[in-house]
């Protein structure tokens, strides 16, 4: 007869292993979809049509190039049907979301922290890599996190925040979107009037175009979008000026004379008009001052959802260790010469990998730091 305890023992040994593997295998199902919603959601895309495609092709891919990790594996990163190579992000992000959702329920279990760390989980990997790529975070991401967080506080007040009942969880939750919103909003403000603009000196002349509130910038480097000024001027002090080399307002020349464009106003020489009155403007320019931000509304948005989920303290945590993280990549990259000087170097990512931290660490690193349990 074997020893109970021990059929005991194994039985959940091997259950444990078999719901790790399930866990997994979701992981890199649900990291399949993410890459969808990363691939399509900048681009305003539906996530839900057409069916997954070759971006270079446009051929519908086979169920069998599509299962998650293992395909991209098979095909060596290169598309079945023409052979243009499939990005890596693909795989990594399977990967990411698997790893971190079997990570989650190794330390938490089945519970209700594993449902709603594994929601910010793969929620915030998307806002990672379409910050990355576009410099952007999306709403879907910032505010529906914020908006799930303070549904999970509310509904497992005890899990989430420690607090006794519904009200006081749904306090804590507002109190930490309120600080995350609200201290990294003083944060952007303050760091954009300290940095906040910075002249650019061009070799070749630049061309702007600006028109019906519409404002286009060409370096001849890459391809020039036009863009809604008040998305480029997103506060009063926001400004772009600079000296036309040549050009026109309407018909008149402007050759030598300062131009400055404010989310509001166009101002040429001494001539002003309202930006949705202003004529047509075309100018080119050598040296151009623009707005520097130092951290978008996206990321302020974000550390909103993070403080809706975690409360107070984690917004101071991932505030410090992001911008910890983000000055040392920071400067390694511009070491190694793989940054250009004056390109934005996204914020976004640092939070999201400071919050995922603070996920598996948090409560620990708080006791350990103050030696009391604050959540
Ligand atoms: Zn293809």
């Amino acid at each position: 007869m074997a020893d109970p305890a021990a059929v005991l023992a194994t039985d959940a040994h091997n259950a444990l292993v078999f719901w790790s593997v399930v866990v997994f295998v979701l992981g890199a199902v649900v990291g399949s979809f993410l890459n969808v919603c990363i691939h399509r959601m900048p681009r305003s895309l539906s996530i839900v049509r057409p069916a997954s495609h070759c971006p270079q092709c446009g051929k519908p891919l086979r169920w069998y190039h599509n299962i998650p990790l293992l395909s991209w594996l098979a095909l060596r990163g290169r598309c079945a049907f023409c052979g243009a190579a499939i990005s890596p992000v693909y795989f990594i992000v399977e990967l990411l979301n698997a790893g971190l959702w079997l990570a989650l329920w190794l330390k938490f279990g089945l519970s209700p922290q594993l449902g709603a760390y594994a929601l910010v989980v793969s929620l915030f990997l998307v806002g990672m890599f379409v910050d990355l790529e576009h410099y952007i975070l999306p709403d879907e991401v910032t505010l529906g996190g914020t908006v799930a967080g303070v549904i999970f506080c509310v509904v497992f007040p005890q899990q989430m925040q420690n607090a006794s009942d519904w009200t006081t969880g749904l306090w804590q939750s507002v109190v930490g979107l309120a600080a995350g919103g609200g201290g990294l909003y003083a944060v952007r403000w303050f760091g954009n009037l300290l940095f906040g603009r910075k002249v650019h000196e061009f070799e070749k002349a630049v061309s702007l175009v600006l028109d019906k509130g519409r404002v286009r910038l060409d370096d001849g480097e890459e391809p020039a979008e036009e863009e809604d000024v008040k998305e480029v001027l997103t506060s009063r002090r926001d400004r772009v000026e600079f000296q036309a080399d040549s050009g026109q307002v309407g018909s008149q020349n402007i050759a030598g004379l300062t131009v400055r464009i404010t989310a509001s106003e166009l101002t040429v020489g001494g001539q002003q008009w309202p930006l949705r009155d202003a004529p047509r403007l075309e100018a080119t320019a050598h040296q151009i001052e623009l707005p520097r931000e130092a951290m978008g509304l996206g990321d302020v948005k974000l550390m909103m959802a993070i403080g809706a989920f975690f409360g107070w303290a984690s917004v101071l945590f991932s505030l410090i260790l992001s911008s910890l993280l983000g000055s040392i990549v920071g400067l390694l990259l511009i070491a190694f010469r793989a940054h250009q000087w004056g390109r934005p170097i996204p914020y976004g990512p640092y939070i999201v990998a400071a919050s995922f931290v603070w996920i598996f660490f948090g409560t620990e690193l708080t006791r350990w730091c103050l030696n009391v349990p604050i959540r």
